[in-house]
């Protein structure tokens, strides 16, 4: 199973500069949805979104403008020339957006969540060539978000991107949805060619921490942005707080970088071989140290047993941690680290002299 990489995109995706799709919440009016393609066209964005059936957790809110809205994306698209697209949640939607010949879709977070759907979205859109964004569903779990793009493959569709939004939390925390970045970085391990974008309009719920968020991203080597602009983003009515003016978003954009995997440059690659260089001693020295240890282990295990003593005295492991914990303390380490690292080596000591008995 392999989803692609950009480079698969037959040309759609150019340049190792961040991948950003940006666009409103949702599409509200033809006006609005005019004014914010033209203004994100000259920041040279390539993909714009627009909600146009929203899901609303509760009731009671905006739902979208529906199917007319599909006719002001399609005439923003012919004007600007970028790709535009929506969020389908059901087969219906998908047939409504590509005969609007929309170029693009996405599915939500909580339609991830749902096998039903996703099977019937990705029989809906066997037979097209649209690429298609996968956002992970609300909760934190990899096994769906795979799930939904082994459907989509099976489907015969061959551009997906998947998109990090954060996962659903019930205790109270500073970001509307909290970012599970390892659900990321384990996605990338089962698909190792496939696009990740991180969506920090969803994981904020507030413009303050888009940047901290994108910037951890592109630490991240994350491939690009699914982020929310709107014209005028206080007048928004859908996600208002999280949505950044165009201007906002030139400010962003022009503050954050990809990082490259490997890069080019004569010095930095000086400094990177040596520092490798020093690791790879010091890993050299810890294995031999470890080694080392283990035999002494093993000779004390020995005398042990021939002096009926038992493998475990009282006391004796905690005074061996404090000792450590206080040196560690010194050298500025983390405690949990530390900790983790001797008991797992405690672990292995009482084996090697259970071993001996
Ligand atoms: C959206 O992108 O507007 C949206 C509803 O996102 P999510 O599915 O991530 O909540
Ligand atoms: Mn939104």
């Amino acid at each position: 199973m392999d989803p692609g990489r950009f480079d698969r995109w037959g040309g759609l995706v150019q340049g190792d500069a961040p991948f950003v799709v940006a666009g409103p919440c949702s599409a509200e009016s033809r006006v609005q949805v005019l004014e914010t393609a033209r203004a994100l066209k000259r920041l040279g964005i390539g993909f714009f979104r627009a909600g146009v059936w929203k899901p609303r957790t509760r009731p009671g809110g905006f739902e979208g403008a529906g199917e007319p809205a599909l006719q002001w994306l399609y005439e923003a698209g012919r004007e600007t020339g970028m790709k535009m697209g929506t969020e389908v949640a059901s087969p219906y939607h998908v047939e409504a957006a590509l005969s609007a010949g929309l170029d693009f879709v996405w599915l939500g977070a909580r339609t991830t969540a749902n096998p039903f759907l996703v099977q019937e979205i990705s029989a809906a859109l066997s037979g097209s060539s649209v690429p298609v964004f996968v956002k992970n569903p609300v909760n934190p779990d990899t096994g769906l978000w795979s799930g939904a793009i082994e459907r989509l493959c099976n489907s015969g569709v061959s551009m997906i991107a998947a998109v990090h939004r954060g996962v659903t939390s019930y205790v109270p925390m500073l970001y509307r949805n909290d970012p599970h970045w390892q659900m990321a970085i384990d996605m990338r391990v089962r698909f190792p060619r496939l696009p990740m974008l991180c969506d920090p309009s969803h994981i904020a719920g507030d413009r303050k921490y888009i940047e901290e968020i994108s910037r951890k991203a592109m630490d991240l080597d994350f491939d690009g942005l699914f982020i929310e602009s709107h014209i005028s983003p206080s007048e928004a009515l859908s996600d208002a707080r999280q949505q950044l003016s165009p201007e906002g978003l030139s400010v962003l954009l022009s503050g954050i970088h990809a990082r490259r995997p490997d890069c080019v440059n004569g010095e930095y690659q000086e400094s990177m071989e040596q520092l490798r260089a020093k690791i790879d001693e010091i890993d050299d020295a810890l294995v031999s140290l470890l080694a080392e240890r283990m035999k002494i282990s093993g000779k004390i295990g020995e005398y042990k047993s021939k002096n009926n003593i038992s493998i475990l005295q009282g006391g004796r492991w905690d005074s061996v941690m404090a000792r450590v914990l206080e040196a560690a303390s010194g050298y500025g380490l983390d405690a949990g680290f530390v900790q983790d690292v001797f008991n797992r080596i405690h672990r292995a000591s009482i084996e090697c002299q259970e071993n001996r008995e």
